[in-house]
């Protein structure tokens, strides 16, 4: 496994993660060899949003002696009752029975990430946030030790800025795929369904300052870190007929997720021993198998000029990670932070050892400027 970390958490955690919502309804048996697999295959990071007891308890038995080897992604604010196995909620008292519920049945102290679920409006924002709604509850349970860090999931750009810029949680729970990414500003996600928002941007130039990208530079600046959850946009990116004109491989999807600014591990939600492997397999693919440049360049929208961080122009003489550099020169568009400094350091090659030979821009699909962006990041990053 390769591991990133969690953001400012500083926690490693392995690239590949993964979404436990369809083991929901199986047995004891087949939960205990799914997360056998996963872990053996190094997986360290898992979503649980699910409510029912059930699931939980099975979940609970299957990481029986091996809770040192798991984090988990628990949600606050999501419950169950009879007749209805799963609600989103903000009762705090319901919230509370849900979180020490998950705890009992888990049979552990803590949730590593404790998830305000679904905050996907202004205004549930508000609710959320203010004093005395369900962040108040969160950390309450933090400061208890029973949750390590808080973090909110949404589908929704302006309440997920919003919550990035609190400073007060350390991940963001997004859905992050190409399709999604070329829909402008705060679009519907449920519009991405439909041709209609598709053929409205046909031809028009991509930005890289859209509302989403924004979002990921965001957590780059802010050193919170994406759990990306839909990679493969629920299946829809692997089905030639979808409406976004792009059909990409599961290597693909994965590796589009994990070059976005912010991102520190998707999350695909895997059903079988087989989906495990093959989402783990993306760690011993070849650059020539997980590049997605070739999908994205023959799309209906224009890219010339924007990076999309795809390392179809690599290798560099220079040892330059070109992406890599890219990435933090275009993060550092509304301010630099100590996070995105550190990361810098850590390249091996910096922009100032460009040689500006020019080869990345002659394979670059995009038609970028390597060499300025060269120099952009020389002046961003002093070397
Ligand atoms: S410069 Fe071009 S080829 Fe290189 S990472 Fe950016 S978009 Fe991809
Ligand atoms: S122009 Fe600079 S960044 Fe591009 S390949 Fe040459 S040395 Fe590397």
């Amino acid at each position: 496994m390769l591991y990133r970390k969690l953001g400012r958490t500083g926690v490693d955690v392995g690239v590949i993660g993964m979404g436990l919502e369809h083991i929901w309804h199986e047995s004891r048996e087949y939960v205990d060899r799914i997360m056998n697999e996963a872990i053996s295959c190094g997986i360290n990071y898992f979503d649980l949003f699910m409510p029912t007891p059930e699931i939980r308890d099975k979940i609970g038995m299957a990481i029986r002696g091996k809770r040192d080897k798991v984090m988990f992604q628990g949600h606050i604010g999501c419950a169950a009752k009879e007749g209805e196995e799963y609600y989103r909620t903000r009762d705090l008292s319901i919230c509370e029975d849900f979180v020490n519920q998950l705890l009992k049945r888990l049979r552990t102290d803590y949730i590593d990430v404790l998830i305000l679920h679904f905050v996907d409006d202004d205004e549930d924002f508000k609710r959320v946030f203010e004093s005395g709604g369900m962040l108040d509850l969160a950390l309450r349970f933090k400061k208890e030790g029973k949750a390590r860090f808080i973090g909110i999931s949404s589908h929704r750009v302006s309440s997920s800025l919003k919550a990035v810029e609190s400073g007060v949680i350390d991940v963001l729970m997004f859905p992050v795929n190409p399709a999604f990414d070329m829909l402008e500003g705060d679009a519907e996600i449920e519009s991405a369904w439909n041709e209609e928002p598709y053929k409205e941007l046909e031809g028009k130039n991509f930005k890289p300052s859209s509302a989403r990208k924004e979002l990921y530079m965001a957590c780059e600046r802010n050193g919170v870190a994406i759990t990306a959850m839909k990679p493969y946009a629920c299946g829809w990116l692997f089905d030639p007929n979808n409406p976004s004109s792009m059909v990409l491989t599961p290597h693909q999807c994965l590796s589009y997720a994990l070059s976005q600014p912010g991102v520190c591990t998707v999350l695909p939600g895997c059903k079988t021993v087989e989906h495990i492997r093959e989402a783990v397999s993306f760690l011993e693919a070849s650059e020539e198998d997980k590049d997605y440049s070739s999908v994205i360049s023959k799309t209906r929208w224009d890219f010339r000029g924007v990076c999309m961080y795809c390392r179809h122009c690599m290798p560099c003489p220079s040892g330059i990670d070109i992406a890599a550099v890219t990435r933090l020169a275009d993060s550092a568009i509304n301010g630099l932070s100590e996070d995105m400094k550190a990361k810098y350091d850590t390249l091996q090659s910096k922009a100032s050892d460009c040689i500006q030979c020019g080869i990345c821009m002659e394979r670059c699909p995009f038609q970028v400027d390597v060499i300025r962006n060269m120099e952009r990041a020389v002046k961003i990053y002093g070397k």
